[in-house]
Formats: C-alpha cells, structure tokens, sequence
C-alpha cells in the first residue's frame, strides 16, 4: 500500500490530503503550527464555497460590492446584483482547521510537527524519510521522530522545505503587508459587505492595497515586489493615509507579513514529490489570489495519485505525478497568462491605473472580473463586447495621463460629514502598529498629511 506525506496543512495540503484519505490511501498530513493563522485577506470565490462544500461558518462576511480607488480618488462601486452571488471574506485560522480536520475526519493522519528534514534516496526517487519533530507531546521543542513514505506532496508555503529537498529551483516573490484594524461600529458597518481596492503608487508600486473586512475587524494591507521590499512600510502608510477617514478611531489588534510567489518554479514535479498551492507558485498576478488555486491543485494532484496508483495498490512514477501538471497547465495556464498581461498593461504606473479604474465602470467588464472570478472560467464575449472593450482599453490608456493626479488624498468617510471625520481625526489617528513616512514618488508631491 503506497504511504503519502503531506507537508503543511494549509487549504492545499488539506485537500491534498482529503482526497488520499477518501480512497482509503495511507496519508500523514504534517501541520507545524495547528493554530496557524496565515497572513491572508482571506477573500475566496463563490465556487470555492460551491466545489469545496465549505459550510456558512466558514465566512465571516459576504461581500456584494468591491469598490476600486483610482490614484485620483475615482471611486467605482462593482456590485454583484444576484443576492446568491458573493465573495466570501474567511479568517484563515478558522477555514484552515476546519480543512485539516476534516481531512483527519476522513482519516488522514494529523501529525503536529514540523519537517525539518527529508531524505530523497537515490535520484531523489524515494522511498522517502521524514525527519520530524513532533509537538503532540506539548512541549517548546518536539520530539524529534522519523517517517518513511513513497510519495510526498510539498504543501509547505512559500518556505518549502520540500521545494529545497527535491531542488525544485527558486521564484521570484512578492511581499503582502497587512495590519487588522479593528473599527468602531459605524466605521465597521460600512464595511459590512464591502471590500475596497486602492491603487496608486502611494500604495503599491506594483500591485493594489486592500481593505477587506472580516468579522469584528478589517485587513488592511499591501503587496510589493522583492526589488521594492524597502518600501513596504511607507507604502503602508500610504494606504493607512489614504483610508485614513474610513478607518477613524481604528486600532491595530495585528501586523503581519509573508512572501507571496510571482510565477511557478521550475520543477515541480520531481521523483515522487510534488508541489502544490504556494510551494509550486499558483498564486495569479495582478489578483494576488491564491487560497482557491492552492485548494484545487492539492485535489488535482491528490487526484492523480490515486487514480495513477489504482487506489494505492501501486507506487506512482514521476511520469505520472507530471500528469498533474499537465492537467494544471492546460485547466489554469490562460488564467495566469491573461492575469500577468493584464498587470503589466495596467499597474505600470499611475495614468495607466487611472484607466484600469475608468474601465471598470463599465458593466460588461464588471460581469466579465466577476464571472471570471468567482466561477473561475472564461468567458467568452459576443464580436460587439470585444469591439467595445478593445475601444474603451485604448480610449482610457489614452485618457489615464490627463487624469493621473499630481498627488494623493484622503477618501472621504462614507459616514460621517467632512468636519466630524476631521474632528474625530484630530483626536488622533489610527492606534498602534508600524508607523513611518509615506512613499513620495519622485514625480508627485508629497501625499496631504492627515
Ligand atoms: C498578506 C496576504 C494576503 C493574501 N490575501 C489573499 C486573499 O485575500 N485571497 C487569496 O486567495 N489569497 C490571498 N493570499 C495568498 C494566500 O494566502 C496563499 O496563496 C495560500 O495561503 C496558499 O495556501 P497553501 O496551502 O499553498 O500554503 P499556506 O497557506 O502557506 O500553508 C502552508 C502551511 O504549511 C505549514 N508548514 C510550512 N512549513 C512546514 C513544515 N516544514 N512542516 C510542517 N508544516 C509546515 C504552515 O504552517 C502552513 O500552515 C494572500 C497572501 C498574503 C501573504
């Protein structure tokens, strides 16, 4: 009977782990920390819900309506106008053990310890030894241990230490920082069922910063590539300014940080060990999503484990764990393309982001992120929408310049009058956390100081 080590208990290697327990296949999920609560906007789609049959605890907040925040302050409200359309908002620490639990409910191994060590064997084809320690007894170190295993599924985050032990070779990450901020009631209404986006290169040179609200609190946060990893502070307050009279009395209950992979390794597929979820590199450009595509690539990895083993009668080859990827490629490889192509045309710089916003005003383009978002499929447009968004890209690129502003302001609040926020802000502004001075591009003036 074939043996399968899931390193990490995340939703990929939970799910990895789910499926190989179903078939009865003898599986250990390794979990290092089962309190984790991974750095994460915690924003899943609607299908995610829908494939993983995830319960309605599982979401804190049901989000209809994204607002998206041009450099200038251009606001665009993007509602879901079907009321069973959402974007779930999820506290990982709550959606991740209810995934490992009910991998272990189906009879997967859950083992809290942390792989320190893998022996590959000869041509890093196996069998595999785990070396481990084990945290079950409760104590600060663990009890260092052993496990031989056939297969092993690399579910380990953005630190695999699988990816190192089979050589899968580096990626290029980008780095989220992200503060929870909780607000008092009205601040925290209006946030009920809304996620705000903002861009501009006050915020994030390369990607968008969020505010995405969770249960008692919001995330408030932005990504960054490696080569501007100095700027993340600053860029975080430039976010913090520029939601400052929608985050009025807030204080920060939590700051927290962690890679997040740009494009997939090399390999990853070698021997018997596979990646999945960050450790291969799934998360998509421009979205920066990665909780849905680490779920489903553990399954489909886990997938073809059972079906290439007959069950666990047999030791799968390295031929067939690449058919994993193969499917992988051909299911999500458009996805990730149009993704990447779409953040280089549109968070180039700030006119180019003025367009992206511009263009987001229009419902057909509204439907088309929506659909392609929650349900993860394209969709294909009729001759007259192509016509019309190929004129409105180019129309709005052509616009974005004269609308780029020469500097950043503040939102207004959306529930209080101007002089009441100012009032309120006066007494002080948001509590705690890391404070320093705000990004200033070279070609704007300084962001209006609250
Ligand atoms: C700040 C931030 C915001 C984000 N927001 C979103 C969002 O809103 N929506 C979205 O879809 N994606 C978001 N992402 C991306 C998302 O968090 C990841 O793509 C997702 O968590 C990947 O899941 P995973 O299971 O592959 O890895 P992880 O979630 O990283 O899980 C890996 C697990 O492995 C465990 N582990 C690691 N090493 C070992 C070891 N040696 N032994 C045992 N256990 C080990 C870890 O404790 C962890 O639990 C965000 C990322 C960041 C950093």
């Amino acid at each position: 009977m074939v043996r399968v080590a899931v390193v990490g208990g995340g939703p990929s290697g939970s799910c990895a782990a789910e499926v190989l327990a179903k078939a009865g296949i003898e599986t250990w999920l390794f979990e290092r920390k089962l309190d984790n609560a991974k750095p994460c906007g915690g924003a899943i789609p609607l299908c995610m819900v829908q494939e993983f049959d995830l319960p309605d605890g599982i979401i804190d907040r049901k989000v209809r309506r994204m607002k998206m925040i041009s450099p200038s302050n251009r606001e665009v409200d993007i509602h879901l106008d079907n009321s069973d359309e959402y974007i779930g908002m999820c506290r990982r620490e709550v959606l991740d053990a209810f995934l490992r639990d009910r991998a272990a409910a189906l009879g997967a191994t859950l083992v809290n310890g942390l792989v320190q060590r893998i022996e590959t064997g000869s041509n890093r084809q196996g069998p595999y030894t785990l070396h481990y320690a084990d945290y079950s007894g409760g104590g600060a170190t663990g009890e260092a241990r052993t496990l031989e295993v056939d297969v092993i599924i690399g579910a380990d985050g953005a630190n695999s230490r699988v990816a190192k032990a089979m050589d899968a070779g580096d990626y290029n990450v980008a780095i989220a920082f992200q503060e929870r901020i909780r607000l008092p009631r009205e601040e925290m209404a209006y946030y009920e069922d809304l996620a705000e986006m903002y861009v501009g290169t006050d915020v994030s040179p390369d990607f968008y910063a969020w505010v995405f609200p969770k249960y008692d609190h919001v995330a408030v946060g932005t990504g960054t590539m490696q080569q501007n990893q100095s700027l993340i502070k600053g860029l975080q307050e430039g976010i913090r300014q520029r939601a400052s009279r929608r985050l009025l009395r807030g204080e920060v209950i939590k700051v927290e940080a962690h890679p997040i992979p740009e494009h997939p390794r090399p390999r990853r597929v070698v021997g018997r060990m596979a990646l999945v979820g960050d450790a291969a590199g799934y998360v998509t450009k421009s979205s920066g999503e990665g909780i849905y595509f680490a779920a489903k690539s553990g399954r489909m990895c886990a997938e073809q484990i059972v079906a290439t083993s007959q069950a666990g009668a047999r030791v799968p080859s390295e031929a067939d764990l690449k058919g994993y990827l193969r499917s992988w490629d051909r299911q999500y490889g458009t996805t990730y393309r149009v993704l990447d192509l779409l953040q280089t045309i549109f968070y180039r710089n700030d006119a180019a982001r003025e367009a992206f916003v511009e263009m987001c005003d229009d419902k057909d383009v509204q439907r088309l992120t929506f659909d392609s978002y929650l349900y993860k499929r394209v969709v294909a447009m009729n001759p007259w929408q192509q016509v019309k968004l190929t004129l409105l890209t180019i129309g709005a690129i052509l616009r974005g310049n004269a609308l780029a502003p020469m500097g950043y302001r503040p939102v207004p609040s959306a529930v209080r009058g101007a002089d009441e926020a100012e009032t309120i802000l006066a007494e002080g502004g948001i509590r705690g956390g890391i404070r320093v001075a705000p990004v200033t591009p070279d070609r704007e003036p300084a962001l209006t100081r609250s």
